[in-house]
Protein backbone atom coordinates (compact mmCIF):
# COMPACT_ATOMS: atom_id res chain seq x y z
CA UNK A 1 0.00 0.00 0.00
CA UNK A 2 1.25 3.47 -0.64
CA UNK A 3 0.57 6.94 0.77
CA UNK A 4 0.60 8.20 -2.55
CA UNK A 5 -2.37 8.85 -4.90
CA UNK A 6 -3.88 5.66 -6.76
CA UNK A 7 -4.66 5.42 -10.19
CA UNK A 8 -8.22 6.93 -10.24
CA UNK A 9 -7.69 10.00 -7.94
CA UNK A 10 -7.79 8.77 -4.41
CA UNK A 11 -6.06 8.52 -0.93
CA UNK A 12 -7.60 5.72 1.05
CA UNK A 13 -11.30 7.01 0.68
CA UNK A 14 -10.42 10.73 0.48
CA UNK A 15 -9.58 12.50 -3.04
CA UNK A 16 -11.41 12.02 -6.14
CA UNK A 17 -12.97 14.70 -8.42
CA UNK A 18 -16.35 15.74 -7.57
CA UNK A 19 -17.09 18.63 -10.16
CA UNK A 20 -20.16 20.15 -11.72
CA UNK A 21 -21.63 18.37 -15.56
CA UNK A 22 -19.89 21.69 -17.08
CA UNK A 23 -16.21 21.35 -15.61
CA UNK A 24 -15.80 17.35 -16.68
CA UNK A 25 -14.15 17.61 -19.72
CA UNK A 26 -11.81 20.09 -18.15
CA UNK A 27 -10.80 18.24 -15.59
CA UNK A 28 -10.34 15.12 -17.87
CA UNK A 29 -8.09 16.67 -20.16
CA UNK A 30 -5.85 17.90 -16.67
CA UNK A 31 -6.04 14.19 -15.84
CA UNK A 32 -4.85 12.60 -18.92
CA UNK A 33 -2.08 15.46 -19.83
CA UNK A 34 -0.91 16.35 -16.57
CA UNK A 35 1.57 13.63 -16.05
CA UNK A 36 2.78 13.71 -19.56
CA UNK A 37 3.77 17.20 -19.63
CA UNK A 38 5.61 16.40 -15.99
CA UNK A 39 7.20 13.78 -16.98
CA UNK A 40 8.24 15.31 -20.35
CA UNK A 41 11.77 16.28 -21.35
CA UNK A 42 11.56 20.12 -22.52
CA UNK A 43 8.87 20.77 -19.13
CA UNK A 44 11.69 18.99 -16.88
CA UNK A 45 14.16 21.27 -18.00
CA UNK A 46 12.37 24.16 -18.52
CA UNK A 47 10.89 23.83 -15.04
CA UNK A 48 14.49 23.41 -13.66
CA UNK A 49 16.03 25.98 -15.20
CA UNK A 50 13.70 28.49 -13.87
CA UNK A 51 13.59 26.60 -10.17
CA UNK A 52 17.48 27.19 -10.27
CA UNK A 53 17.55 30.87 -11.25
CA UNK A 54 14.15 32.59 -11.38
CA UNK A 55 13.44 31.00 -7.79
CA UNK A 56 16.76 30.49 -6.26
CA UNK A 57 16.99 27.37 -5.74
CA UNK A 58 17.75 24.41 -3.78
CA UNK A 59 17.10 26.67 -0.66
CA UNK A 60 19.55 25.99 1.81
CA UNK A 61 19.34 23.44 4.29
CA UNK A 62 20.62 24.91 7.47
CA UNK A 63 21.30 23.41 11.08
CA UNK A 64 19.70 25.53 13.34
CA UNK A 65 22.72 25.07 16.46
CA UNK A 66 21.22 27.33 18.99
CA UNK A 67 17.22 25.74 18.63
CA UNK A 68 18.75 22.32 18.31
CA UNK A 69 20.45 22.73 21.83
CA UNK A 70 17.22 24.17 23.32
CA UNK A 71 14.90 21.29 21.83
CA UNK A 72 17.62 18.66 22.54
CA UNK A 73 17.80 16.76 19.05
CA UNK A 74 19.91 17.84 15.53
CA UNK A 75 17.35 20.58 14.28
CA UNK A 76 17.47 21.49 10.54
CA UNK A 77 15.75 24.48 8.68
CA UNK A 78 14.73 24.13 5.09
CA UNK A 79 14.59 27.49 3.90
CA UNK A 80 12.13 27.88 1.81
CA UNK A 81 11.36 31.12 3.25
CA UNK A 82 14.47 32.44 1.17
CA UNK A 83 12.55 31.86 -2.48
CA UNK A 84 11.66 34.29 -4.37
CA UNK A 85 8.28 35.90 -3.48
CA UNK A 86 9.17 35.04 -0.10
CA UNK A 87 7.67 31.11 0.38
CA UNK A 88 7.00 27.83 -1.53
CA UNK A 89 4.17 28.72 -3.33
CA UNK A 90 6.45 29.87 -6.11
CA UNK A 91 7.48 26.36 -6.84
CA UNK A 92 4.13 25.25 -7.45
CA UNK A 93 3.00 28.87 -9.92
CA UNK A 94 6.08 28.11 -12.08
CA UNK A 95 4.96 24.68 -12.62
CA UNK A 96 1.34 24.98 -13.35
CA UNK A 97 1.82 27.87 -15.69
CA UNK A 98 4.14 25.59 -17.63
CA UNK A 99 1.41 23.37 -18.08
CA UNK A 100 -0.69 25.66 -19.02
CA UNK A 101 1.37 26.67 -21.79
CA UNK A 102 1.88 23.25 -22.86
CA UNK A 103 -1.89 22.04 -22.79
CA UNK A 104 -2.37 25.88 -25.17
CA UNK A 105 -3.91 27.60 -22.71
CA UNK A 106 -4.09 31.87 -22.62
CA UNK A 107 -5.57 32.78 -19.50
CA UNK A 108 -4.76 32.04 -15.67
CA UNK A 109 -6.96 32.57 -13.20
CA UNK A 110 -6.53 31.86 -9.42
CA UNK A 111 -8.17 31.98 -5.99
CA UNK A 112 -6.40 33.81 -3.01
CA UNK A 113 -6.80 33.96 0.09
CA UNK A 114 -4.14 36.35 1.90
CA UNK A 115 -3.23 36.90 -1.44
CA UNK A 116 0.27 35.31 -1.16
CA UNK A 117 -0.54 32.54 -3.73
CA UNK A 118 -2.49 35.43 -5.97
CA UNK A 119 1.11 37.04 -6.06
CA UNK A 120 2.69 34.17 -6.74
CA UNK A 121 0.80 33.60 -9.96
CA UNK A 122 0.82 37.12 -10.60
CA UNK A 123 4.37 36.98 -10.82
CA UNK A 124 5.09 34.14 -13.06
CA UNK A 125 2.08 35.56 -15.59
CA UNK A 126 4.26 38.36 -16.19
CA UNK A 127 7.14 36.19 -16.44
CA UNK A 128 4.86 34.53 -19.01
CA UNK A 129 2.95 37.25 -20.12
CA UNK A 130 -0.23 36.05 -19.53
CA UNK A 131 -3.69 37.35 -18.62
CA UNK A 132 -4.10 37.06 -15.07
CA UNK A 133 -7.44 37.20 -12.88
CA UNK A 134 -7.30 36.71 -9.22
CA UNK A 135 -10.25 36.18 -7.10
CA UNK A 136 -10.11 37.34 -3.81
CA UNK A 137 -12.93 37.77 -0.69
CA UNK A 138 -13.86 41.17 0.06
CA UNK A 139 -13.01 41.24 3.39
CA UNK A 140 -9.18 39.99 2.60
CA UNK A 141 -8.62 42.48 -0.15
CA UNK A 142 -9.07 45.22 2.55
CA UNK A 143 -7.02 43.53 5.04
CA UNK A 144 -4.15 42.64 2.36
CA UNK A 145 -3.54 45.58 1.03
CA UNK A 146 -0.27 44.98 0.06
CA UNK A 147 -0.53 42.08 -1.76
CA UNK A 148 -3.34 43.37 -3.56
CA UNK A 149 -1.27 46.42 -4.65
CA UNK A 150 1.42 43.75 -5.83
CA UNK A 151 -0.63 41.80 -8.24
CA UNK A 152 -1.94 45.24 -9.70
CA UNK A 153 1.94 46.31 -9.89
CA UNK A 154 2.19 42.92 -11.76
CA UNK A 155 -1.05 43.39 -14.26
CA UNK A 156 -3.50 41.04 -12.43
CA UNK A 157 -6.91 41.71 -12.12
CA UNK A 158 -7.93 41.33 -8.57
CA UNK A 159 -11.91 40.93 -8.13
CA UNK A 160 -12.94 41.42 -5.08
CA UNK A 161 -15.91 38.82 -4.26
CA UNK A 162 -18.59 39.98 -2.41
CA UNK A 163 -20.61 36.51 -1.91
CA UNK A 164 -21.04 34.46 1.68
CA UNK A 165 -18.15 36.00 4.18
CA UNK A 166 -16.22 37.20 1.98
CA UNK A 167 -12.78 35.48 1.93
CA UNK A 168 -10.96 32.60 0.79
CA UNK A 169 -13.78 29.88 0.10
CA UNK A 170 -15.67 32.27 -1.27
CA UNK A 171 -13.16 33.16 -3.74
CA UNK A 172 -12.85 29.69 -4.61
CA UNK A 173 -16.54 29.26 -5.59
CA UNK A 174 -16.29 32.45 -7.58
CA UNK A 175 -12.95 30.77 -9.40
CA UNK A 176 -14.77 27.77 -10.65
CA UNK A 177 -17.91 29.42 -11.40
CA UNK A 178 -14.81 31.18 -13.82
CA UNK A 179 -13.45 28.22 -14.56
CA UNK A 180 -16.86 26.91 -15.64
CA UNK A 181 -17.79 30.02 -18.29
CA UNK A 182 -14.09 29.81 -20.14
CA UNK A 183 -13.02 26.47 -20.20
CA UNK A 184 -11.52 26.06 -23.09
CA UNK A 185 -8.79 28.91 -22.93
CA UNK A 186 -8.44 29.07 -18.99
CA UNK A 187 -6.42 27.24 -16.67
CA UNK A 188 -7.14 27.51 -13.19
CA UNK A 189 -3.84 27.60 -10.98
CA UNK A 190 -4.95 26.63 -7.24
CA UNK A 191 -2.61 27.09 -4.86
CA UNK A 192 -2.44 23.84 -2.67
CA UNK A 193 -2.89 20.51 -2.43
CA UNK A 194 -6.87 20.22 -2.62
CA UNK A 195 -9.44 20.50 -4.77
CA UNK A 196 -10.73 17.85 -7.58
CA UNK A 197 -8.13 15.07 -9.27
CA UNK A 198 -5.22 15.52 -10.03
CA UNK A 199 -4.55 19.35 -8.53
CA UNK A 200 -3.82 17.32 -5.49
CA UNK A 201 -1.32 15.24 -6.63
CA UNK A 202 -0.27 17.83 -9.27
CA UNK A 203 0.75 20.20 -6.85
CA UNK A 204 2.51 17.80 -4.89
CA UNK A 205 4.72 16.51 -7.36
CA UNK A 206 5.78 20.33 -8.39
CA UNK A 207 6.07 21.01 -4.37
CA UNK A 208 8.50 17.68 -3.95
CA UNK A 209 11.31 19.28 -5.07
CA UNK A 210 11.55 20.40 -1.44
CA UNK A 211 11.61 16.77 0.00
CA UNK A 212 14.15 15.88 -3.25
CA UNK A 213 16.82 18.32 -2.23
CA UNK A 214 15.86 17.63 1.34
CA UNK A 215 17.15 13.97 0.71
CA UNK A 216 20.94 15.22 -1.24
CA UNK A 217 21.75 17.68 1.34
CA UNK A 218 20.85 15.60 4.35
CA UNK A 219 23.24 13.18 2.71
CA UNK A 220 25.45 15.91 2.76
CA UNK A 221 25.19 16.37 6.50
CA UNK A 222 24.47 13.78 7.98
CA UNK A 223 25.61 10.42 5.94
CA UNK A 224 22.56 9.07 5.60
CA UNK A 225 19.57 10.32 3.31
CA UNK A 226 17.13 10.19 5.20
CA UNK A 227 15.80 11.95 9.07
CA UNK A 228 14.13 10.91 11.71
CA UNK A 229 11.27 13.54 11.68
CA UNK A 230 10.15 15.54 9.00
CA UNK A 231 8.00 18.88 10.59
CA UNK A 232 5.83 21.44 8.95
CA UNK A 233 2.62 23.72 8.92
CA UNK A 234 -0.54 22.67 6.84
CA UNK A 235 -3.40 25.00 5.67
CA UNK A 236 -4.09 23.14 2.38
CA UNK A 237 -0.96 21.01 2.60
CA UNK A 238 1.39 21.75 -0.40
CA UNK A 239 4.39 22.88 1.68
CA UNK A 240 4.17 19.66 4.14
CA UNK A 241 3.30 17.27 0.69
CA UNK A 242 6.36 19.00 -1.03
CA UNK A 243 8.65 17.96 2.54
CA UNK A 244 7.06 14.52 2.99
CA UNK A 245 6.49 13.80 -0.67
CA UNK A 246 9.83 11.05 -1.08
CA UNK A 247 9.63 10.02 1.92
CA UNK A 248 6.02 9.24 2.52
CA UNK A 249 6.24 5.78 1.90
CA UNK A 250 9.43 5.30 4.06
CA UNK A 251 7.89 4.58 7.45
CA UNK A 252 11.76 4.98 9.20
CA UNK A 253 10.64 8.89 8.65
CA UNK A 254 8.17 9.86 11.52
CA UNK A 255 6.07 13.06 9.85
CA UNK A 256 4.73 15.63 12.56
CA UNK A 257 2.41 18.56 11.05
CA UNK A 258 1.51 21.35 12.71
CA UNK A 259 -2.01 22.83 11.90
CA UNK A 260 -4.05 26.08 13.44
CA UNK A 261 -5.71 25.65 16.51
CA UNK A 262 -6.62 29.46 15.93
CA UNK A 263 -7.81 30.14 19.92
CA UNK A 264 -8.24 26.82 20.94
CA UNK A 265 -9.62 23.52 19.81
CA UNK A 266 -12.53 23.61 21.68
CA UNK A 267 -12.76 27.81 20.94
CA UNK A 268 -15.24 27.76 18.02
CA UNK A 269 -12.54 29.79 16.68
CA UNK A 270 -10.16 27.51 15.48
CA UNK A 271 -8.70 26.07 12.10
CA UNK A 272 -8.05 22.57 12.89
CA UNK A 273 -9.33 20.58 10.94
CA UNK A 274 -8.14 17.26 11.93
CA UNK A 275 -9.15 17.50 15.27
CA UNK A 276 -12.62 18.53 14.50
CA UNK A 277 -13.65 17.79 10.65
CA UNK A 278 -15.51 15.39 9.30
CA UNK A 279 -15.90 13.66 5.96
CA UNK A 280 -16.86 15.96 3.51
CA UNK A 281 -16.78 17.21 0.14
CA UNK A 282 -14.97 20.89 -0.34
CA UNK A 283 -13.92 22.19 -3.86
CA UNK A 284 -14.10 19.20 -5.39
CA UNK A 285 -12.65 16.18 -3.44
CA UNK A 286 -13.62 14.66 -0.56
CA UNK A 287 -11.46 15.08 2.75
CA UNK A 288 -11.94 16.15 6.19
CA UNK A 289 -14.27 19.48 6.37
CA UNK A 290 -14.62 21.51 9.54
CA UNK A 291 -18.63 21.66 8.90
CA UNK A 292 -22.05 22.12 10.96
CA UNK A 293 -24.36 19.20 11.87
CA UNK A 294 -26.68 19.62 8.25
CA UNK A 295 -23.20 19.94 6.35
CA UNK A 296 -22.75 23.63 5.98
CA UNK A 297 -18.86 24.46 5.88
CA UNK A 298 -18.10 26.67 8.92
CA UNK A 299 -15.99 29.75 9.35
CA UNK A 300 -12.39 29.05 10.25
CA UNK A 301 -10.34 31.08 12.34
CA UNK A 302 -6.44 31.75 12.95
CA UNK A 303 -4.17 34.20 13.75
CA UNK A 304 -2.28 33.18 10.18
CA UNK A 305 -4.55 33.85 6.77
CA UNK A 306 -2.41 31.00 4.69
CA UNK A 307 -3.78 28.34 7.40
CA UNK A 308 -7.51 29.56 7.79
CA UNK A 309 -8.82 27.08 5.32
CA UNK A 310 -11.86 24.79 6.66
CA UNK A 311 -10.48 21.68 4.78
CA UNK A 312 -7.07 19.84 3.89
CA UNK A 313 -5.79 17.99 1.49
CA UNK A 314 -6.86 14.21 0.66
CA UNK A 315 -3.12 13.56 1.08
CA UNK A 316 -2.60 14.75 4.51
CA UNK A 317 -6.73 13.67 5.35
CA UNK A 318 -5.45 10.13 4.49
CA UNK A 319 -2.01 9.95 6.46
CA UNK A 320 -4.12 11.43 9.61
CA UNK A 321 -6.74 8.58 9.25
CA UNK A 322 -4.14 5.78 9.60
CA UNK A 323 -1.48 7.92 11.99
CA UNK A 324 1.06 7.88 9.35
CA UNK A 325 1.75 11.71 10.26
CA UNK A 326 0.74 12.63 13.72
CA UNK A 327 -1.31 16.06 13.67
CA UNK A 328 -0.74 18.95 15.94
CA UNK A 329 -2.72 21.96 16.87
CA UNK A 330 -0.51 24.86 17.36
CA UNK A 331 -2.38 27.74 19.00
CA UNK A 332 -2.08 31.52 17.86
CA UNK A 333 -0.41 32.04 21.41
CA UNK A 334 2.33 29.47 20.91
CA UNK A 335 2.67 30.08 17.08
CA UNK A 336 3.71 33.89 18.08
CA UNK A 337 5.76 32.84 20.78
CA UNK A 338 7.76 30.14 18.67
CA UNK A 339 8.23 33.27 15.73
CA UNK A 340 10.10 35.16 18.32
CA UNK A 341 12.08 32.65 19.71
CA UNK A 342 13.25 31.48 16.15
CA UNK A 343 13.73 35.19 15.38
CA UNK A 344 15.83 35.34 18.65
CA UNK A 345 18.24 32.07 18.49
CA UNK A 346 18.53 31.95 14.95
CA UNK A 347 18.17 35.35 13.30
CA UNK A 348 15.07 34.21 11.12
CA UNK A 349 11.88 35.64 11.12
CA UNK A 350 9.30 33.47 9.73
CA UNK A 351 5.59 33.38 8.40
CA UNK A 352 2.87 33.19 10.64
CA UNK A 353 2.40 29.88 8.94
CA UNK A 354 5.74 28.47 9.47
CA UNK A 355 5.97 29.80 13.10
CA UNK A 356 2.82 26.84 13.70
CA UNK A 357 5.81 24.24 12.65
CA UNK A 358 8.04 25.81 14.91
CA UNK A 359 5.32 25.79 17.40
CA UNK A 360 5.49 22.09 17.68
CA UNK A 361 8.56 21.47 18.79
CA UNK A 362 7.87 22.15 22.74
CA UNK A 363 5.33 19.29 22.32
CA UNK A 364 7.81 16.72 21.04
CA UNK A 365 9.97 14.30 22.78
CA UNK A 366 13.23 13.76 20.80
CA UNK A 367 16.31 11.79 21.62
CA UNK A 368 19.25 13.80 21.97
CA UNK A 369 20.78 11.50 18.20
CA UNK A 370 17.28 12.57 16.63
CA UNK A 371 17.77 14.31 13.33
CA UNK A 372 14.70 16.34 12.68
CA UNK A 373 13.71 18.37 9.12
CA UNK A 374 10.96 21.51 9.67
CA UNK A 375 10.60 23.38 7.26
CA UNK A 376 9.64 26.88 7.39
CA UNK A 377 7.31 27.84 4.56
CA UNK A 378 8.03 31.60 4.03
CA UNK A 379 9.22 34.31 5.43
CA UNK A 380 7.61 36.87 8.39
CA UNK A 381 8.18 40.10 6.14
CA UNK A 382 4.24 40.40 5.58
CA UNK A 383 3.55 39.53 9.55
CA UNK A 384 5.77 42.07 11.58
CA UNK A 385 2.47 44.17 11.96
CA UNK A 386 0.50 41.16 13.31
CA UNK A 387 3.75 39.98 15.60
CA UNK A 388 4.07 43.45 16.87
CA UNK A 389 0.88 44.29 17.86
CA UNK A 390 0.15 40.94 19.25
CA UNK A 391 1.47 41.51 23.21
CA UNK A 392 0.30 45.49 22.66
CA UNK A 393 -3.38 44.87 22.08
C1 LIG B 1 -0.03 29.60 1.93
C2 LIG B 1 1.02 29.34 2.93
C3 LIG B 1 0.97 28.20 3.78
C4 LIG B 1 -0.17 27.24 3.81
O1 LIG B 1 -0.38 26.55 2.63
P1 LIG B 1 0.01 25.00 2.44
O2 LIG B 1 -0.59 24.68 1.13
O3 LIG B 1 -0.58 24.23 3.58
O4 LIG B 1 1.49 24.93 2.44
C5 LIG B 1 2.03 27.99 4.65
N1 LIG B 1 3.06 28.85 4.73
C6 LIG B 1 3.14 29.95 3.94
C7 LIG B 1 4.31 30.87 4.09
C8 LIG B 1 2.13 30.24 3.02
O5 LIG B 1 2.21 31.34 2.26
Amino acid sequence: MSYLVDKDGYYGEFGGAYVPEILHQCVENLQKEYLKVIESESFQKEYNQLLRDYVGRPSPLYYANRLSEKYGARIYLKREDLNHTGAHKINNTVGQILIARHMGKTRIIAETGAGQHGVATATVCALMNMQCVVYMGATDVKRQHINVEKMKMLGATVVPVESGNKTLKDATNEAIRDWCCHPSDTFYIIGSTVGPHPYPDMVARLQSVISKEIKEQIMEKEGRDYPDYLMACVGGGSNAGGTVYHYIDDERVKIVLAEAGGMGVDSGKTAATIALGQVGILHGAKSYVIQSEDGQIEEPYSISAGLDYPGIGPMHANMAAHRRAQIIPVNDDEAVAAAYELTRLEGIIPALESAHALGALPKMKFRPEDVVVLTVSGRGDKDIETYLNYYNR
